[in-house]
Protein backbone atom coordinates (compact mmCIF):
# COMPACT_ATOMS: atom_id res chain seq x y z
CA UNK A 1 0.00 0.00 0.00
CA UNK A 2 3.01 2.31 -0.35
CA UNK A 3 3.03 4.07 -3.36
CA UNK A 4 5.11 6.55 -5.59
CA UNK A 5 3.37 9.42 -6.85
CA UNK A 6 6.19 11.54 -7.24
CA UNK A 7 8.28 8.72 -9.17
CA UNK A 8 10.39 10.81 -11.75
CA UNK A 9 11.95 8.08 -13.46
CA UNK A 10 15.20 8.95 -11.75
CA UNK A 11 14.20 6.39 -9.17
CA UNK A 12 13.47 9.19 -6.83
CA UNK A 13 9.49 8.40 -5.18
CA UNK A 14 8.63 9.78 -1.92
CA UNK A 15 6.82 7.30 0.46
CA UNK A 16 3.37 7.23 1.25
CA UNK A 17 0.42 4.72 2.92
CA UNK A 18 -2.55 4.44 1.55
CA UNK A 19 -4.99 3.98 4.30
CA UNK A 20 -8.52 2.66 3.41
CA UNK A 21 -11.27 2.97 5.83
CA UNK A 22 -11.30 -0.80 7.69
CA UNK A 23 -14.29 -0.35 10.59
CA UNK A 24 -14.27 -2.57 13.17
CA UNK A 25 -15.25 -6.13 12.37
CA UNK A 26 -16.42 -6.75 16.17
CA UNK A 27 -19.15 -4.71 17.90
CA UNK A 28 -17.63 -3.43 20.92
CA UNK A 29 -19.76 -1.61 23.87
CA UNK A 30 -20.42 1.89 22.67
CA UNK A 31 -18.24 4.70 24.20
CA UNK A 32 -21.17 6.64 25.76
CA UNK A 33 -25.04 5.85 27.14
CA UNK A 34 -27.00 7.94 25.49
CA UNK A 35 -30.93 7.86 27.67
CA UNK A 36 -33.83 10.29 26.88
CA UNK A 37 -36.85 10.63 28.73
CA UNK A 38 -39.18 9.57 25.97
CA UNK A 39 -41.94 12.04 27.07
CA UNK A 40 -39.52 14.79 26.71
CA UNK A 41 -38.41 13.88 23.39
CA UNK A 42 -42.42 13.24 22.19
CA UNK A 43 -42.56 16.86 23.49
CA UNK A 44 -40.15 18.38 21.21
CA UNK A 45 -40.30 16.56 18.48
CA UNK A 46 -44.17 17.93 17.97
CA UNK A 47 -42.41 21.78 19.19
CA UNK A 48 -40.46 21.10 16.23
CA UNK A 49 -43.55 19.71 13.71
CA UNK A 50 -45.39 22.56 14.83
CA UNK A 51 -42.42 24.82 13.40
CA UNK A 52 -41.09 23.34 10.12
CA UNK A 53 -44.10 21.23 9.27
CA UNK A 54 -44.60 17.79 8.26
CA UNK A 55 -42.06 17.98 5.30
CA UNK A 56 -39.19 18.07 7.32
CA UNK A 57 -39.98 14.82 8.98
CA UNK A 58 -36.04 13.41 8.54
CA UNK A 59 -34.63 16.94 10.21
CA UNK A 60 -37.12 16.98 12.96
CA UNK A 61 -36.68 13.42 13.97
CA UNK A 62 -32.79 13.25 13.95
CA UNK A 63 -32.86 16.45 16.57
CA UNK A 64 -30.62 17.16 18.62
CA UNK A 65 -27.70 15.10 17.10
CA UNK A 66 -25.23 16.39 14.22
CA UNK A 67 -24.32 12.14 14.44
CA UNK A 68 -26.81 10.15 14.00
CA UNK A 69 -27.32 8.95 17.39
CA UNK A 70 -31.15 10.11 17.10
CA UNK A 71 -31.62 9.27 13.26
CA UNK A 72 -32.58 5.86 13.63
CA UNK A 73 -35.83 4.67 12.41
CA UNK A 74 -37.75 5.22 15.89
CA UNK A 75 -35.77 8.69 15.73
CA UNK A 76 -34.61 9.32 19.17
CA UNK A 77 -37.26 7.00 21.31
CA UNK A 78 -34.04 4.06 20.20
CA UNK A 79 -30.90 6.23 20.31
CA UNK A 80 -28.05 4.79 18.64
CA UNK A 81 -25.25 5.27 21.18
CA UNK A 82 -22.63 3.71 19.04
CA UNK A 83 -22.63 7.08 17.12
CA UNK A 84 -22.25 9.10 20.45
CA UNK A 85 -19.11 10.86 19.85
CA UNK A 86 -19.67 12.39 23.28
CA UNK A 87 -19.89 16.37 22.23
CA UNK A 88 -22.59 17.00 24.73
CA UNK A 89 -24.78 19.21 22.71
CA UNK A 90 -27.87 17.17 23.31
CA UNK A 91 -27.49 17.47 27.39
CA UNK A 92 -26.45 21.24 27.18
CA UNK A 93 -29.30 21.89 24.76
CA UNK A 94 -31.67 19.15 26.69
CA UNK A 95 -30.35 18.82 30.15
CA UNK A 96 -34.49 17.65 31.40
CA UNK A 97 -34.86 14.77 29.02
CA UNK A 98 -31.30 13.86 27.86
CA UNK A 99 -28.53 11.97 29.77
CA UNK A 100 -24.95 10.98 28.43
CA UNK A 101 -22.62 9.24 30.19
CA UNK A 102 -19.97 7.05 30.08
CA UNK A 103 -20.11 3.36 29.32
CA UNK A 104 -18.73 1.03 31.72
CA UNK A 105 -18.52 -1.81 29.76
CA UNK A 106 -16.51 0.30 27.45
CA UNK A 107 -14.00 1.17 30.29
CA UNK A 108 -13.56 -2.96 30.38
CA UNK A 109 -11.21 -3.31 27.52
CA UNK A 110 -7.85 -3.18 27.69
CA UNK A 111 -6.42 -3.47 30.72
CA UNK A 112 -4.66 -0.73 33.47
CA UNK A 113 -1.83 0.16 31.05
CA UNK A 114 -3.57 0.22 27.63
CA UNK A 115 -6.51 1.18 29.38
CA UNK A 116 -9.72 2.19 27.15
CA UNK A 117 -8.42 5.37 26.50
CA UNK A 118 -5.92 4.19 24.70
CA UNK A 119 -7.90 1.43 23.30
CA UNK A 120 -9.80 4.29 22.00
CA UNK A 121 -7.38 6.01 20.18
CA UNK A 122 -5.66 2.77 18.50
CA UNK A 123 -8.87 1.52 17.35
CA UNK A 124 -9.48 4.93 15.14
CA UNK A 125 -6.18 4.62 13.72
CA UNK A 126 -6.23 1.50 12.76
CA UNK A 127 -10.11 1.90 11.70
CA UNK A 128 -9.35 5.66 9.61
CA UNK A 129 -5.65 5.92 9.45
CA UNK A 130 -6.29 9.62 10.66
CA UNK A 131 -4.91 11.57 13.43
CA UNK A 132 -7.49 11.12 16.48
CA UNK A 133 -8.65 14.88 17.23
CA UNK A 134 -10.18 15.72 20.71
CA UNK A 135 -11.78 19.21 19.36
CA UNK A 136 -13.28 19.98 22.87
CA UNK A 137 -9.64 20.69 23.86
CA UNK A 138 -7.58 18.71 26.37
CA UNK A 139 -8.78 18.90 29.60
CA UNK A 140 -6.61 16.09 31.18
CA UNK A 141 -2.89 16.57 32.88
CA UNK A 142 -0.07 17.72 31.85
CA UNK A 143 2.25 15.45 33.50
CA UNK A 144 2.36 12.08 35.59
CA UNK A 145 4.05 8.99 35.78
CA UNK A 146 5.88 7.25 32.58
CA UNK A 147 5.59 8.43 29.43
CA UNK A 148 3.27 11.01 30.70
CA UNK A 149 6.71 12.82 32.58
CA UNK A 150 8.51 13.38 29.52
CA UNK A 151 7.38 16.68 26.96
CA UNK A 152 8.98 17.61 23.65
CA UNK A 153 10.68 20.85 23.22
CA UNK A 154 8.89 22.46 20.16
CA UNK A 155 11.52 24.64 17.78
CA UNK A 156 9.79 28.52 17.01
CA UNK A 157 11.61 28.98 13.81
CA UNK A 158 9.77 25.78 11.70
CA UNK A 159 8.38 26.54 8.71
CA UNK A 160 10.43 24.47 6.58
CA UNK A 161 9.37 21.31 8.20
CA UNK A 162 5.83 22.13 8.77
CA UNK A 163 5.90 22.71 5.27
CA UNK A 164 7.30 18.97 4.89
CA UNK A 165 4.10 17.08 6.38
CA UNK A 166 1.87 19.27 3.52
CA UNK A 167 4.04 18.00 0.75
CA UNK A 168 5.96 21.08 0.27
CA UNK A 169 8.80 19.41 1.59
CA UNK A 170 10.30 16.41 2.81
CA UNK A 171 10.90 14.89 6.21
CA UNK A 172 12.24 11.09 6.05
CA UNK A 173 11.30 8.93 8.26
CA UNK A 174 13.67 6.23 6.94
CA UNK A 175 15.76 4.26 9.74
CA UNK A 176 18.77 2.25 8.95
CA UNK A 177 19.18 -1.04 10.48
CA UNK A 178 22.28 -2.92 10.72
CA UNK A 179 26.23 -2.04 11.83
CA UNK A 180 28.20 0.98 10.65
CA UNK A 181 31.61 1.43 11.81
CA UNK A 182 32.69 5.05 13.42
CA UNK A 183 35.28 5.40 10.23
CA UNK A 184 36.15 3.72 6.93
CA UNK A 185 39.99 3.07 6.15
CA UNK A 186 41.53 2.84 2.82
CA UNK A 187 44.85 1.45 1.38
CA UNK A 188 46.85 3.49 -0.45
CA UNK A 189 45.27 2.75 -3.98
CA UNK A 190 42.28 4.32 -2.10
CA UNK A 191 40.26 0.84 -1.76
CA UNK A 192 38.53 -0.19 1.25
CA UNK A 193 40.26 -1.90 3.72
CA UNK A 194 38.48 -3.28 7.38
CA UNK A 195 35.17 -3.14 8.36
CA UNK A 196 32.33 -1.79 6.00
CA UNK A 197 28.62 -0.44 6.95
CA UNK A 198 26.33 -3.29 6.74
CA UNK A 199 22.86 -1.52 6.82
CA UNK A 200 19.33 -1.86 5.31
CA UNK A 201 16.85 0.71 5.25
CA UNK A 202 12.86 0.67 6.16
CA UNK A 203 10.76 3.60 5.22
CA UNK A 204 9.68 4.31 8.88
CA UNK A 205 10.51 3.45 12.52
CA UNK A 206 7.93 0.55 13.14
CA UNK A 207 8.47 -3.18 12.86
CA UNK A 208 5.78 -5.88 14.35
CA UNK A 209 6.92 -7.25 17.05
CA UNK A 210 6.59 -11.16 17.90
CA UNK A 211 2.79 -12.43 18.48
CA UNK A 212 2.47 -13.66 21.92
CA UNK A 213 1.32 -17.47 22.28
CA UNK A 214 -2.69 -16.68 22.54
CA UNK A 215 -2.78 -14.27 19.68
CA UNK A 216 -0.57 -16.50 17.39
CA UNK A 217 -2.33 -18.38 14.22
CA UNK A 218 -1.53 -18.71 10.70
CA UNK A 219 -4.03 -15.85 10.09
CA UNK A 220 -2.25 -13.29 12.85
CA UNK A 221 1.16 -14.49 11.14
CA UNK A 222 -0.11 -13.83 7.58
CA UNK A 223 -1.27 -10.39 8.51
CA UNK A 224 1.34 -8.77 9.91
CA UNK A 225 3.64 -10.44 7.52
CA UNK A 226 1.40 -9.18 4.50
CA UNK A 227 1.41 -5.29 6.84
CA UNK A 228 5.34 -5.35 6.90
CA UNK A 229 5.45 -6.33 3.14
CA UNK A 230 2.85 -3.28 2.09
CA UNK A 231 4.82 -1.09 4.30
CA UNK A 232 8.43 -1.72 3.56
CA UNK A 233 9.13 -3.12 6.88
CA UNK A 234 9.67 -6.02 8.92
CA UNK A 235 7.64 -8.86 11.19
CA UNK A 236 8.93 -10.72 13.53
CA UNK A 237 7.92 -14.12 12.89
CA UNK A 238 9.02 -17.33 15.20
CA UNK A 239 11.25 -19.33 12.24
CA UNK A 240 8.67 -22.51 12.77
CA UNK A 241 5.94 -20.38 11.64
CA UNK A 242 7.97 -19.46 8.49
CA UNK A 243 8.69 -22.57 7.49
CA UNK A 244 5.43 -23.83 8.25
CA UNK A 245 3.08 -21.35 6.35
CA UNK A 246 5.73 -20.16 3.34
CA UNK A 247 6.14 -16.69 4.90
CA UNK A 248 9.74 -15.71 3.97
CA UNK A 249 10.23 -12.57 2.30
CA UNK A 250 12.30 -9.34 2.94
CA UNK A 251 9.98 -8.54 4.96
CA UNK A 252 9.89 -11.09 7.44
CA UNK A 253 12.83 -11.24 10.13
CA UNK A 254 12.72 -15.15 11.41
CA UNK A 255 13.01 -15.28 15.17
CA UNK A 256 15.17 -18.21 15.99
CA UNK A 257 14.96 -19.75 19.68
CA UNK A 258 18.06 -21.58 21.06
CA UNK A 259 18.22 -25.21 19.79
CA UNK A 260 16.17 -23.91 16.22
CA UNK A 261 19.74 -24.28 14.95
CA UNK A 262 18.27 -26.77 12.53
CA UNK A 263 15.62 -24.95 10.78
CA UNK A 264 18.27 -22.66 9.70
CA UNK A 265 18.98 -24.45 6.50
CA UNK A 266 15.31 -25.06 5.58
CA UNK A 267 15.23 -21.36 4.68
CA UNK A 268 15.35 -20.87 0.94
CA UNK A 269 17.18 -17.69 0.85
CA UNK A 270 19.12 -15.17 3.36
CA UNK A 271 16.64 -13.05 5.69
CA UNK A 272 17.78 -9.54 5.65
CA UNK A 273 17.81 -9.98 9.76
CA UNK A 274 17.42 -12.60 11.78
CA UNK A 275 16.67 -12.61 15.27
CA UNK A 276 18.40 -14.78 17.93
CA UNK A 277 16.05 -15.10 20.87
CA UNK A 278 18.33 -14.90 23.63
CA UNK A 279 22.15 -15.39 23.15
CA UNK A 280 23.59 -18.59 22.69
CA UNK A 281 27.35 -18.46 21.01
CA UNK A 282 26.27 -21.66 18.93
CA UNK A 283 23.53 -20.51 17.71
CA UNK A 284 25.31 -16.80 16.77
CA UNK A 285 27.77 -18.96 14.62
CA UNK A 286 25.66 -21.08 13.31
CA UNK A 287 23.38 -18.01 11.73
CA UNK A 288 26.33 -16.90 10.74
CA UNK A 289 27.73 -19.80 8.87
CA UNK A 290 24.62 -20.05 7.28
CA UNK A 291 23.93 -16.84 6.65
CA UNK A 292 26.71 -14.83 6.76
CA UNK A 293 25.44 -11.75 4.39
CA UNK A 294 21.96 -11.42 7.04
CA UNK A 295 22.47 -8.91 9.73
CA UNK A 296 21.72 -10.61 12.85
CA UNK A 297 19.32 -9.23 15.90
CA UNK A 298 19.71 -10.27 19.82
CA UNK A 299 16.84 -10.21 20.98
CA UNK A 300 17.22 -9.93 25.09
CA UNK A 301 15.09 -7.78 28.02
CA UNK A 302 16.86 -4.81 28.73
CA UNK A 303 19.89 -5.25 30.62
CA UNK A 304 22.75 -3.32 31.93
CA UNK A 305 24.83 -1.34 29.88
CA UNK A 306 27.90 -3.15 30.80
CA UNK A 307 25.83 -6.89 30.06
CA UNK A 308 25.26 -5.00 26.21
CA UNK A 309 28.41 -4.14 25.39
CA UNK A 310 29.65 -7.46 26.31
CA UNK A 311 27.43 -8.93 23.98
CA UNK A 312 28.70 -5.63 21.33
CA UNK A 313 32.26 -7.67 21.43
CA UNK A 314 30.97 -10.36 20.78
CA UNK A 315 30.09 -8.98 17.36
CA UNK A 316 26.27 -8.24 18.00
CA UNK A 317 25.45 -5.00 16.27
CA UNK A 318 21.42 -5.23 16.24
CA UNK A 319 19.51 -5.14 19.43
CA UNK A 320 16.31 -5.82 19.61
CA UNK A 321 15.87 -5.12 23.51
CA UNK A 322 11.93 -5.99 25.17
CA UNK A 323 10.61 -4.48 28.23
CA UNK A 324 6.95 -6.40 29.58
CA UNK A 325 3.55 -5.35 27.98
CA UNK A 326 3.28 -2.58 30.65
CA UNK A 327 6.80 -0.85 29.39
CA UNK A 328 8.92 -2.22 32.99
CA UNK A 329 11.67 -5.02 33.61
CA UNK A 330 11.62 -7.02 36.43
CA UNK A 331 13.04 -4.67 38.71
CA UNK A 332 9.85 -2.43 37.86
CA UNK A 333 11.93 0.35 36.14
CA UNK A 334 10.34 1.73 32.96
CA UNK A 335 11.16 1.36 29.43
CA UNK A 336 11.67 5.20 29.07
CA UNK A 337 14.38 5.69 31.21
CA UNK A 338 15.66 1.67 30.48
CA UNK A 339 16.38 3.01 26.39
CA UNK A 340 18.29 5.87 28.14
CA UNK A 341 20.20 3.54 29.73
CA UNK A 342 21.10 1.04 27.00
CA UNK A 343 21.60 4.19 24.56
CA UNK A 344 23.85 6.15 26.98
CA UNK A 345 26.14 2.72 27.49
CA UNK A 346 26.61 2.84 23.71
CA UNK A 347 27.70 6.91 23.74
CA UNK A 348 30.01 6.49 26.44
CA UNK A 349 31.72 3.36 24.76
CA UNK A 350 31.74 5.82 21.53
CA UNK A 351 29.81 3.05 19.52
CA UNK A 352 26.16 4.24 19.35
CA UNK A 353 26.57 4.72 16.07
CA UNK A 354 27.57 1.30 14.99
CA UNK A 355 24.83 -0.38 16.74
CA UNK A 356 21.32 -0.31 15.83
CA UNK A 357 18.73 -0.53 18.86
CA UNK A 358 15.29 -1.81 18.32
CA UNK A 359 12.67 -1.72 21.72
CA UNK A 360 9.14 -3.12 22.29
CA UNK A 361 7.10 -2.90 25.83
CA UNK A 362 5.07 -0.29 26.78
CA UNK A 363 4.99 1.48 23.55
CA UNK A 364 1.38 2.01 22.95
CA UNK A 365 0.23 5.19 21.60
CA UNK A 366 1.39 7.38 18.69
CA UNK A 367 3.10 10.33 20.63
CA UNK A 368 5.60 7.00 22.13
CA UNK A 369 7.58 6.75 18.90
CA UNK A 370 8.77 9.79 19.01
CA UNK A 371 9.71 9.97 22.67
CA UNK A 372 11.32 6.26 22.72
CA UNK A 373 13.48 7.60 19.65
CA UNK A 374 14.38 10.52 21.21
CA UNK A 375 15.61 8.72 24.41
CA UNK A 376 17.97 6.87 21.81
CA UNK A 377 16.22 3.96 20.46
CA UNK A 378 16.42 4.08 16.07
CA UNK A 379 12.98 1.75 16.08
CA UNK A 380 10.10 0.29 17.63
CA UNK A 381 8.70 -3.16 17.20
CA UNK A 382 4.58 -2.81 18.10
CA UNK A 383 3.34 -5.31 19.95
CA UNK A 384 -0.26 -4.46 22.03
CA UNK A 385 -0.79 -1.69 19.75
CA UNK A 386 -0.97 -4.01 17.06
CA UNK A 387 -3.43 -6.50 18.73
CA UNK A 388 -5.41 -3.63 19.83
CA UNK A 389 -5.48 -2.58 16.18
CA UNK A 390 -6.75 -6.24 15.36
CA UNK A 391 -9.41 -5.50 18.08
CA UNK A 392 -8.14 -7.94 20.48
CA UNK A 393 -9.47 -8.37 23.91
CA UNK A 394 -7.38 -8.53 27.15
CA UNK A 395 -8.15 -11.28 29.59
CA UNK A 396 -7.19 -9.70 32.94
CA UNK A 397 -4.23 -8.47 33.00
CA UNK A 398 -1.81 -8.05 30.43
CA UNK A 399 1.83 -7.84 31.34
CA UNK A 400 3.91 -10.95 31.06
CA UNK A 401 4.90 -11.69 27.23
CA UNK A 402 4.76 -15.23 28.01
CA UNK A 403 1.94 -15.43 30.01
CA UNK A 404 -0.62 -13.00 28.95
CA UNK A 405 -3.90 -13.63 27.38
CA UNK A 406 -5.00 -12.21 24.13
CA UNK A 407 -8.46 -13.12 21.94
CA UNK A 408 -9.13 -11.51 18.57
CA UNK A 409 -12.02 -11.71 16.30
CA UNK A 410 -13.79 -14.30 14.71
CA UNK A 411 -13.92 -12.60 11.83
CA UNK A 412 -10.65 -11.66 11.80
CA UNK A 413 -9.50 -11.60 7.66
CA UNK A 414 -6.35 -11.53 6.21
CA UNK A 415 -7.12 -8.32 3.98
CA UNK A 416 -8.96 -6.65 7.29
CA UNK A 417 -6.34 -7.66 9.28
CA UNK A 418 -3.36 -5.97 7.07
CA UNK A 419 -5.32 -3.21 6.15
CA UNK A 420 -6.06 -2.32 9.95
CA UNK A 421 -1.99 -2.54 11.03
CA UNK A 422 -1.25 -0.42 7.22
CA UNK A 423 -3.62 2.48 9.03
CA UNK A 424 -2.28 2.15 12.59
CA UNK A 425 1.38 2.36 10.80
CA UNK A 426 -0.19 5.48 8.62
CA UNK A 427 -1.65 7.28 11.63
CA UNK A 428 1.14 7.32 13.48
CA UNK A 429 3.82 8.01 11.02
CA UNK A 430 1.48 11.02 10.33
CA UNK A 431 1.63 12.33 14.16
CA UNK A 432 5.53 11.23 14.01
CA UNK A 433 5.50 14.20 11.33
CA UNK A 434 3.50 16.54 12.73
CA UNK A 435 6.27 16.11 16.16
CA UNK A 436 9.49 16.53 13.69
CA UNK A 437 7.92 18.92 11.90
CA UNK A 438 6.83 20.97 15.11
CA UNK A 439 10.20 20.70 16.28
CA UNK A 440 12.39 21.21 12.95
CA UNK A 441 13.91 17.88 12.26
CA UNK A 442 13.81 16.86 8.74
CA UNK A 443 14.48 13.35 9.58
CA UNK A 444 14.31 10.30 11.98
CA UNK A 445 17.50 9.46 12.08
CA UNK A 446 18.45 13.33 13.41
CA UNK A 447 15.93 12.78 16.32
CA UNK A 448 17.17 9.31 17.39
CA UNK A 449 19.45 10.42 21.58
CA UNK A 450 18.48 14.64 20.64
CA UNK A 451 17.62 14.73 24.77
CA UNK A 452 18.23 18.07 23.97
CA UNK A 453 14.76 18.48 22.71
CA UNK A 454 13.41 16.16 25.63
CA UNK A 455 12.34 18.06 28.86
CA UNK A 456 11.45 15.73 32.23
CA UNK A 457 9.13 16.58 34.39
CA UNK A 458 10.91 15.71 37.27
CA UNK A 459 13.82 18.01 36.36
CA UNK A 460 11.88 20.83 36.00
CA UNK A 461 10.00 20.52 39.21
CA UNK A 462 13.39 20.21 41.19
CA UNK A 463 14.44 23.23 39.21
CA UNK A 464 11.43 25.15 40.12
CA UNK A 465 10.59 24.12 43.46
CA UNK A 466 13.54 22.55 45.19
CA UNK A 467 13.93 24.10 48.84
CA UNK A 468 10.13 25.33 48.65
CA UNK A 469 8.45 23.95 51.74
CA UNK A 470 6.35 20.77 50.86
CA UNK A 471 8.43 19.69 47.86
CA UNK A 472 9.32 15.81 47.23
CA UNK A 473 11.34 15.25 44.25
CA UNK A 474 9.58 12.30 42.35
CA UNK A 475 6.08 13.15 43.93
S1 LIG B 1 -23.51 13.78 23.12
FE1 LIG B 1 -23.33 14.66 21.05
S2 LIG B 1 -23.00 12.86 19.78
FE2 LIG B 1 -23.79 12.07 21.71
S3 LIG B 1 -25.99 11.95 21.43
FE3 LIG B 1 -25.59 13.95 22.32
S4 LIG B 1 -25.42 15.32 20.57
FE4 LIG B 1 -25.20 13.24 19.77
Amino acid sequence: MTDNPNNNGNGYHRFHIVAERAPDVEKWPSRFNVRVRRSGLAKLIIKELLHYGPRNKDVILSRPCLYGVFSGPVGGFMPRDQHCVGCLRCTTEFPDFVRVSHNPERRKLGDSFFDFRVVDSVTYEAESGLIPVKGAGYRGKFGGEGWDGMWTDMSEIVRPTRDGIHGREFISTVVDIGARPNFLMFDEEGRSVGRTPHVFQIPLPLLFDVLPKSAASERTWRITARAATELGTLAVIPIGAVLQYNLESDHVAPLVRPGEKDALPVLEKAPRLIEMDGWEEGLYRAIHTAFPESLVALRIPFTSGQELLKFARKGIRVFHLTADYHGRDPKGAFVLDLIRRAHKAFVEAGIRQEVTLLGSGGIIHAEHVPKAILCGLDAVALDTAALVALQARFHGECRDRETSRFSLPRKLTLAWGAQRLVNLAASWRDQLLEIMGAMGLREVRRLRGEMGRAMFMEDLEREAFAGVNGYEPGR
